[in-house]
């Protein structure tokens, strides 16, 4: 089968543990993968060999900043993204494609099923996994960082792994149904974050989305489903503010504009909610230091912050306005336990994520589509298999 795959040069900067070395992999990349590659390669399908295996054939897979920063080097060489990693490696974990084969015990789907695809694979043993937040497991493995994802013609994965779009089938075409099971897998991170971490908002509350890239968006859509009162959105990219509209901001501001009119995101959102703040303020930029600030000065008393966006290095906090506001801050990663309520919702037109995928790519050209990812212009890019 077409793979895309990334082979690297493994070059360890920082001592690793005794199982990193021993398995060739880092539990963050950037210490231990250089000179990363993308190459369109030959590889063989994967073998049904489990009973509760299911081989995918992929449709549709997102292009994720993740997977940008496996392709983007820094000074030395080495690759960007801190999260635990293997290579060579096909990458991909925003997976939607329809089931070709089962193992001999899987009984929730069967060939010809459209399914997406949680790639995150949670070991069930550890600490995280025992305390119930298997989305944290310190041992997972993981599709499209530790093991084979879906940039390929097929994926392997296992019946508690893949969710079925038959109900998001009923009522879109096929191209959408796989096309809106690729953006199940971001918009289930932001939904983790929201309402799993952060723990949600009241009806009726007011809410901020800085940064409009797919998770940020995803938010601005599920803050609306969720009886926000008002949604306001920021970013600096004029055409990602109108996405926000478009997916249901009341209003999406430019902030490059608002600081050029002597404006700052924060005075719109106090401006916006009477001097009383946002209710739950939503970090979706990977640019907190710039974020925070405006956050500090417009969350309302008892509001919320929700860290999703990823960015390495620290970033100052008054942390006065948190006490002064008795605000709480709430990191979150990952999409275990947001996979089902987003197809849900897409399923009941709850919320329409299609609009902001806004280039696709053939798997051919996935390198292409990574390197049009790293200008950071567009929303989702999509790889078509
Ligand atoms: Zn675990």
């Amino acid at each position: 089968m077409r793979a895309v795959v990334i082979k690297g040069e493994w070059a360890p900067r920082r001592e690793l543990s005794p199982e990193e070395v021993a398995g060739r992999w880092a539990r963050d990349a950037t210490a231990a993968w250089r000179e990363p590659k993308w190459t369109l390669d030959e590889r063989a399908v994967p073998r049904v060999a489990g009973p509760h295996d299911v081989l995918v054939r992929s449709k549709a897979v997102g292009i994720c900043g993740s997977d940008v920063h496996l392709h983007e080097t820094d000074d030395e060489g080495y690759v960007l993204l801190p999260y635990r990693v293997r290579l060579p490696l096909v990458p991909g974990h925003e997976i939607a494609g329809e089931v070709v084969e089962v193992g001999a015990e899987v009984r929730r789907v069967r060939p010809g099923d459209p399914v997406a695809v949680q790639t995150l694979q949670y070991c069930g043993r550890c600490g995280a996994c025992r305390s119930g937040l298997p989305g944290h497991c310190v041992d997972a493995e993981d599709s499209g960082f530790t093991i084979d994802g879906g940039m390929a013609e097929f994926v392997l994965s296992r019946e508690s792994n893949v969710r079925s779009l038959a109900a998001v089938r009923e009522r879109y075409s096929e191209r959408d149904t796989y096309e809106i099971g690729a953006l199940c897998e971001p918009a289930s991170v932001a939904y983790v974050g929201l309402f799993l971490r952060g723990g949600g908002f009241r009806p009726g509350g007011i809410a901020t989305v800085h940064g409009c890239g797919p998770i940020g968006l995803a938010s601005v859509s599920l803050l609306r489903a969720a009886g926000a009162a008002k949604v306001l959105a920021f970013d600096t990219e004029p055409a990602r503010c109108k996405l926000a509209e478009l997916v249901g901001a009341d209003a999406a501001y430019d902030v490059t504009k608002l600081r050029g009119d002597g404006m700052r995101p924060s005075d719109v959102v106090l401006e916006q909610t009477s001097g009383e703040g946002a209710d739950m303020c939503v970090e979706a930029a990977g640019a907190a230091a710039a974020v925070l600030p405006e956050i500090e000065r417009s969350i309302s008393v008892g509001g919320k912050v929700v860290l999703l966006g990823s960015e390495s290095g620290a970033v100052p906090m008054q942390t006065m306005a948190y006490l002064l506001r008795g605000a709480s801050v709430h990191g979150s990663i990952g999409n275990i336990g947001g996979l089902d309520p987003v197809i849900a919702l897409h399923a009941a037109s709850r919320i329409d994520l299609r609009p902001i995928v806004t280039a696709r790519f053939d798997l051919a050209a996935a390198t292409d589509a990574v390197r049009q990812a790293s200008l950071r212009q567009d929303a989702k890019i999509l790889v078509k298999v």
